[in-house]
């Protein structure tokens, strides 16, 4: 027994120094990309147990090769603004990892993207999307145009310009974009027609979250959002807990919030805050998800103006406030490191019995670990929001078929991944002697099925 024992320790500690190596090499290399380290940092952490049980991974330089995107695609994208001016954005594509399938991720219009960014997110995207279960690699692009405050001619323009170079290096069988902070229907709907007429052909499989009238998948604009809920249901089953008489608060008003906010009101929470980035509302009455919608997603509104409609509720400047609201269930849905060690210490100390990451490392590392070391369950971006692109390969799949599936077709599917995709990372975890830790259970789950596949493939 001892013998064993002394055997497991030295191999954790050959494996730790190995993941130490290959992290330090990481950081020389890409000095100044501190979302990109984050991301990998905490991936990274995770998957000691592995290597040290699994000692082929380290032979088969499995961390030095998945670290190193296959590809990272940097562009200029002129267009013109409704003034007749010139303007120059930035577009970016990173192709990192395709492994187990075309390179898939979306592309996100912010003035905050830039390397350090797209990196991170396909990085991430790698292990949330093998661990949907679906045939689907790991990319991530965008640009750090604003789509705010933008003429709908101005967008077309833009999204035409970015489109005219991304068209060479994507396609069905090759990288499948979609949509993600700052690009949504409106923005993909031209982005596909400067495609198609580009490459003169109507292939629909090249992009996912399309309108439904042009080859689009029913329950995609929703299942990011829904997923999370499934997820976070699930989690909160294990414990005898449940949505259903909670209060909750959901960070942003976007694509992922108001979904998450639709499927927790309908199994009985009240959510009683949201927010954009300038601010957030507190309705103790519950948010009136039909205000926060025609808001947002029709008319483009600001948040602030809910409470022009429903005079009872508050609208307070600065979204980082809205952690100070007591509540049963957080779920940040806005953007990366929204909730820090702050917030979450104040989350616990108001009671949250549970987390679940719609947005992408919403939690900085120093709030993960306090999350992680305190009762509360954490559902983590990677696993928690992997709905979005788990219906995106269903897209996918109804394209290359020409069929399209019913709503409840789509909805009960995205149902059945998302508890999977628990089960999955709760097993991960207990097997590698981390019960309960789903960040770490995750992280090893989706980090397996990636690496299998690449030794297979051989050095390439
Ligand atoms: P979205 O529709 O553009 O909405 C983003 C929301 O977050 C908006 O309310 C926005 O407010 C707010 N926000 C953005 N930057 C912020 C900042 N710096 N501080 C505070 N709030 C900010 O985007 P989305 O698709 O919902 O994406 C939200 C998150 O989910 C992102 O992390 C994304 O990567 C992740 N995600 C999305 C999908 C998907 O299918 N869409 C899938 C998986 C993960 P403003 O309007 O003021 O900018």
């Amino acid at each position: 027994m001892e013998m064993t024992m002394n055997l497991k320790d030295e191999r954790m500690l050959e494996a730790k120094k190995y993941v130490d190596r290959v992290y330090e090499s990481v950081v020389q290399r890409n000095p100044n990309e501190y979302e990109f380290l984050q991301a990998v940092k905490e991936i990274f952490l995770s998957l000691t147990p592995v290597f040290a049980r699994n000692p082929k991974y380290i032979e088969a330089g499995i961390l030095e090769m998945i670290v190193e995107p296959e590809r990272l695609i940097s562009f200029r994208v002129p267009w013109v603004d409704d003034n007749g001016k010139v303007r120059v954005n930035r577009g970016y594509r990173v192709q990192y990892n395709s492994a187990i399938g075309p390179y898939k991720g979306g592309l996100r219009f912010h003035p905050s993207v830039n390397q350090s960014i797209v990196k991170f997110l396909g990085f991430e995207q790698i292990f949330k999307n093998a661990l949907t279960g679906q045939s689907i690699g790991g990319g991530k692009g965008g640009s750090d145009f604003d789509p705010k405050g933008k003429s709908d001619m101005e967008i077309m323009r833009f999204c035409q310009s970015f489109m005219t170079e991304l068209t060479k290096y994507i396609g069905a069988d090759v990288d499948v974009p979609a949509g993600d902070i700052g690009v949504g229907a409106r923005e993909i709907g031209y982005m596909f027609g400067q495609y198609k007429r580009l490459r003169g052909n109507f292939e629909a499989g090249v992009f996912t979250g399309k309108g439904v009238g042009y080859g689009g998948s029913l329950g995609r604009t929703e299942a990011t959002g829904y997923g999370t809920v499934y997820f976070v249901e699930e989690m909160l089953k294990d414990r005898g807990l449940s949505f259903a008489g909670s209060t909750v608060v959901v960070s942003g008003s976007g694509n992922v919030s108001i979904y998450a906010i639709e499927k927790a009101q309908e199994y009985g929470a009240k959510v009683v805050a949201c927010s954009d980035s300038n601010g957030y509302i507190y309705d103790d009455k519950g948010i009136c998800l039909d205000t926060v919608k025609r808001l947002k997603e029709v008319e483009r509104r600001r948040i602030s103006e809910y409470v022009k409609e429903h005079p009872h509720a508050q609208y307070v400047e600065g979204s980082t406030g809205i952690w100070t609201i007591p509540c049963d269930i957080a779920l940040p849905c806005a953007t990366q490191n929204e909730i820090d060690e702050n917030s979450a210490k104040t989350l616990i100390a108001n009671g949250v019995k549970a987390i679940g990451e719609g947005a992408n490392m919403p939690s900085t590392l120093d709030a993960i670990d306090i999350f992680l070391e305190s009762e509360v369950l954490f559902g983590p971006g990677k696993a928690a929001n992997a709905g979005g692109v788990a219906v995106s390969a269903l897209e996918m799949a109804q394209n290359s078929s020409r069929v399209q599936w019913s709503f409840e077709k789509v909805d009960s599917k995205l149902k059945k991944i998302m508890t999977e995709i628990y089960r999955d990372s709760i097993k991960a975890a207990d097997d590698y002697g981390h019960p309960g830790n789903l960040v770490i259970g995750s992280n090893i789950a989706g980090f397996k099925k990636v690496a299998d596949a690449m030794i297979i493939q051989g050095v390439i």
